[in-house]
């Protein structure tokens, strides 16, 4: 597989057949298929926004022969047969969240889709799965590994 992609997983809703969020993200990993080479532990996160529902998150690395835009158009129809719907509330409730944070080709820039993830390196739910599994990949943008992005955030007072 000619791709390497760094995925970041979230819900924060039920689902009727799967469950909690947690199996959720577990159900998830399974649809992303086989070419998954590490996941993470799921995390439990306090809500962002006015949601007041919290998250469960996770952290994949897989390999892929798509490129950013396919690998994207391949999670949105995951997120879809999860039952999640577009147009809802930014940062509402969601089955499942799946964005791609990272991928081996440096950057990627297309109208709707920006690779590194422009908001990654201020979250810890997603650097904090992310880095548990790939240490020592680093951001192109700012050189630093998702070890160093982590521990950076972690020491942060804010
Ligand atoms: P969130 O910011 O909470 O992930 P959405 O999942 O609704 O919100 O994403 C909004 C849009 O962000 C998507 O439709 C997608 O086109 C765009 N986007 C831009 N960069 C990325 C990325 N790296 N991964 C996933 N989606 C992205
Ligand atoms: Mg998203």
């Amino acid at each position: 597989m000619k791709h390497r992609y760094l995925i970041a997983l979230g819900s924060n809703q039920r689902h009727a057949r799967h469950g909690s969020p947690r199996q959720v993200l577990q159900a998830a990993v399974a649809a992303l298929g086989s070419k998954v080479d590490a996941v993470s532990r799921v995390i439990d996160t306090a809500p962002l926004g006015p949601s007041r529902r919290r998250y469960a998150n996770a952290a994949v690395v897989m390999r892929s022969k798509r490129d950013p835009e396919r690998m994207l158009a391949k999670l949105k129809a995951i997120e879809r047969k999860f039952g999640r719907r577009r147009g809802g509330m930014r940062w509402g409730p969601r089955v499942l969240d799946l964005d791609i944070i990272l991928w081996d080709h440096g950057m990627w820039s297309t109208p709707g889709l920006n690779v590194p993830h422009i908001s990654f390196r201020s979250r810890k739910f997603v650097l904090g799965p992310a880095a548990a599994i790939a240490p020592g990949w680093h951001d192109p943008v700012s050189g630093l590994s998702l070890a160093q992005l982590n521990a950076r955030l972690t020491r942060s007072l804010t």
